[in-house]
Order: C-alpha cells, then structure tokens, then sequence
C-alpha cells in the first residue's frame, strides 16, 4: 500500500461509505457525479484496485461478469423497461486509474457525452474480454 498513489475510488471504498449505493465481497458501486447527461449514471468497480483494462486477465473473467451483473440489477431495478449503455473506458481515455464500468440509463441528453465520451469511447464487455483473450494468446506463444 506504502508505494500505491492516492486513489479516489480506494478512498471512497475505505472511507467515504455515505456514498455506497451497493457492495458486495468483490465490486462495489457510486453514483457517477456526473448527472446532467442521463436519468441515472452509476459506476461499478471491483474493490480490488486494478487500474485499468490493461492490467486484467483471464482469472478475472468471473469479476467482469459480476461487475455487470451488479450494474443491471441496480439500473433496472430504478429505472425498470429502460435501455442501458454499459461500457469501460480504455486507455488513454481513462479519468480515474481505478477500473470501472459505467451503466447509462439512455437516453444520454448531452450531445458531447452522448458521441464522444459515452459513445465512441465508451467499449463494451465483450470488447474488454476479446483484448483479455488476445493478451492470453500472445503470452501463451
Ligand atoms: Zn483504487
Ligand atoms: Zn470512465
């Protein structure tokens, strides 16, 4: 922990429980504060710090189908018969060095988030998985 930076989503986990929508032994969720562009915008994150993308593998297969599971649940259980975006932010296009999966509750009001920052760049799960499993081959050869 000693050599770690400072982390604001670690921090939220260990000291700031007020804002906690959801936990359970490996993720964890907050409402994004970013309100303006959509209904509702929460983030999941395993309570593990991984800091991105980049650094999972194929043992963490399980954690990312957790990780969504955990996201509908909360958004349909708010916002039920809506459509959701869910997606990851992939390197460069990082804002927080602390692995995190944005569910949308659509439609996405803000013309720059909508294209931009939530559409373009915003990658699935299966996208995220597909790079796992090529990073595993290469290793492998
Ligand atoms: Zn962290
Ligand atoms: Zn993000």
């Amino acid at each position: 922990m000693e050599n770690q930076p400072f982390c604001e989503f670690c921090d939220i986990f260990q000291n700031k429980k007020n804002l906690i929508i959801f936990k359970n032994d490996i993720v964890f969720a907050i409402e994004d504060i970013d309100l303006a562009s959509s209904q509702r915008h929460i983030l999941v994150c395993p309570i593990k710090h991984i800091e991105n993308s980049n650094n999972l593998t194929n043992k963490d297969l399980q954690l990312l189908d957790e990780i969504h599971k955990v996201c509908e649940l909360i958004l349909q259980k708010s916002h039920p018969g809506k459509e959701y975006k869910y997606g990851f932010h992939i390197p460069p296009h990082v804002s927080i060095d602390h692995l995190h999966y944005h569910g949308i509750v659509l439609p996405i009001r803000d013309q720059f988030f909508g294209l931009v920052k939530f559409g373009r760049l915003l990658y699935p799960m299966s996208h995220i998985k597909e790079i796992i499993s090529q990073q595993n081959a290469k290793k492998q050869e």
